[in-house]
């Protein structure tokens, strides 16, 4: 593993004053600069402000301002006055400020890939990754929202005499809980469907990432997006949790399974609906005809984007029998390539952990599955001379069942290569999980791809890809199976999720009931003839 010694920050004082970079880290916008990002949490005096550090370098990055629960409710409150003039404008108009926020994104991403980086740790490589998805997210619903919420025609139920159609309504006032490792790209994939479906929004993302998600925040108000309709609190889930779940009409969360699970108990006292973006533990399947080279390559990328701190990344890859030492040492090899480092520039290929919790899961893994029996092929070591939060990626082979990381997400840049013997048992251990997120199939015959993919329970399957093809196809739903998530994010589902389906049907001419003096008997038969001929009749 080659490092980026010359990007390593200084660890020099931790008392910065606003001139001085955020968290210590060199080249980062002022501390004055987040000053004016936090000024933008609407609330914030309820609780006492939190500061968070910089992955990079540990240093601290500003004081979050933290809001209490009364003060959750009343901006629940403005955004529920500011709905009704935002879901008058038309689809359109609401296309048009996601496309100016989409050309915005991409014409100041510099700032935003600083901001990323310093509050996530991640590669620029990566942030960039979230750039291009808020992007593509904007440009999607910027483009195709007005179609998707269109009043929709549907057959009568007397054809011609019967007019029915399809209207939706926005929710009202959507409540969005945001995790730390995809700050600008998770806030832009949920916030930015509720919006264009005519919804108002009240978003927590982690105190850990907060800047990114006001960044994306004051960019959307220059795009022309009215100052309630988006707004942002911060604070412990524990602390304003209760007042998020109660006053949302609709609640999107991302983060983990158990979270997930508590918050949508809590939901279901209220009967309002909900999706979970929740953890994976995800499988790739290298099938006996694969380019290796390239299988490994893409899995370099599928496992380590991120330092594995992805919800789609693969932790778990399954190679036939007959390539699975080539696969190792080239995979190795491969990883042994990627160069570490924490500089505000692309010259590394994978950043350091976000927090301690995060580097204890990860060794307390490796460590396990090394008592257990695996062999590390190789990482499996923190690297504390790049950044307090750095650790190697790391390929292990031989993990056995009692191993803890063989069935729980590590959620870091660790990964364990099996060997199968026919594409059925690769399927089935595949398929052995409580989660369903991602998966992804490596094969020369794509077609043989597409067919396995769809064999394995997952939210999404990538051919010859690790993850992106489908996270970067907004047009295509995203989401999990099994305990890895309800309802989905992208493409028409991830809009209308955030409506009310209305159906509205006008009767013209006959009633749907005997006329006057008629026989119910007589009624019953002309109805039953009549539906008879229309099942007859050829499909439209
Ligand atoms: P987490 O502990 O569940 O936290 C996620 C968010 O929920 C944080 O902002 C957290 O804030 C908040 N939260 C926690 N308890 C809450 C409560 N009672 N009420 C309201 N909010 C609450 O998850 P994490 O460890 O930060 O994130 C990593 C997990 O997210 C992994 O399992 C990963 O796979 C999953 N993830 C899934 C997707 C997806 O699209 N499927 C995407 C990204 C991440 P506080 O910590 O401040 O309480």
């Amino acid at each position: 593993m080659t490092s980026t010694a010359a990007s390593t920050p200084s660890q020099s004082s931790s008392t910065a004053g606003p001139g001085d970079p955020i968290g210590g880290v060199p080249g980062a916008p002022t501390g004055r600069r987040a000053e004016q990002l936090t000024s933008r949490v609407v609330t914030g005096m309820d609780a006492a402000p939190v500061t968070m550090s910089a992955p990079f370098t540990g240093l601290p990055v500003t004081a979050l301002p933290q809001a209490g629960d009364a003060e959750v409710r009343r901006v629940f409150t403005r955004a529920r006055e500011a709905q009704t003039a935002w879901s008058d404008r038309t689809a359109r108009e609401r296309q048009r400020v996601l496309l100016r926020l989409a050309d915005l994104v991409l014409a100041h991403q510099q700032e935003v890939l600083d901001l990323v980086q310093i509050e996530a740790g991640k590669a620029r490589i990566d942030a960039f990754d979230e750039v291009s998805a808020t992007a593509l997210v904007a440009s999607y619903y910027g483009k195709h929202s007005a179609r998707h919420l269109a009043p929709r025609r549907a057959a009568g139920a007397l054809p011609v005499l019967t007019k029915a159609s399809e209207v939706r309504h926005p929710k009202g006032v959507v409540g969005i809980i945001s995790p730390w490792n995809y700050p600008l790209a998770l806030t832009a994939m949920d916030v930015l469907p509720a919006l264009a479906a005519g919804n108002t929004v009240v978003q927590k993302p982690d105190n850990q990432t907060a800047l990114s998600a006001l960044w994306l925040h004051e960019l959307a108000g220059q795009a022309g997006l009215p100052t309630d309709a988006w707004q942002i609190v911060l604070g412990r889930g524990s602390a304003i949790g209760d007042a998020l779940v109660e006053e949302s009409d609709y609640l999107c969360f991302t983060g983990s399974t158990p979270t997930g699970k508590r918050l949508a108990r809590q939901v279901a006292e209220r009967l309002t609906s909900y999706s979970l973006e929740l953890g994976g533990k995800n499988p790739m399947v290298v099938l006996p005809d694969a380019d290796i080279r390239k299988a490994a390559a893409g899995a370099v990328t599928a496992c380590f984007s991120s330092a594995g701190q992805l919800c789609v990344s693969v932790e778990r890859i399954y190679v036939h029998e007959s390539i699975h030492d080539e696969f190792v040492r080239a995979l190795a090899e491969r990883t042994e390539e990627l160069r570490l480092g924490a500089g505000l520039d692309y010259r590394s290929g994978m950043g350091s952990l976000t927090s301690q919790d995060q580097l204890h899961t990860v060794s307390a893994h490796v460590d396990d599955a090394r008592a257990a029996g695996a062999n590390v092929v190789t990482g499996g070591r923190p690297r504390p001379d790049l950044g307090p939060l750095f650790y190697e990626p790391t390929v292990l082979t031989g993990v056995t069942e009692q191993a803890a990381l063989f069935r729980e997400e590590t959620f870091g840049p660790v990964v364990a290569v099996y060997p199968y013997s026919d594409v059925d048992e690769a399927v089935a251990r595949a398929n052995d999980t409580e989660f369903g997120l991602n998966a992804s199939v490596w094969t020369r015959d794509a077609r043989r791809g597409e067919e396995v993919a769809r064999r394995i329970k997952a939210g999404t399957v990538n051919v010859n890809e690790g993850y992106a093809a489908t996270f970067g196809t907004v047009g295509v739903p995203m989401g999990g199976m099994k305990e890895s998530g309800v309802g989905r994010r992208n493409s028409a589902e991830g809009l209308l999720k955030y409506t009310e389906a209305q159906a509205v049907a006008v009767q013209r001419g006959l009633k749907l009931r005997p006329f006057r003096g008629m026989p119910p008997r007589l009624w019953a038969k002309a109805m039953s003839a009549g539906i008879a001929a229309l099942r007859r009749l050829p499909r439209r």
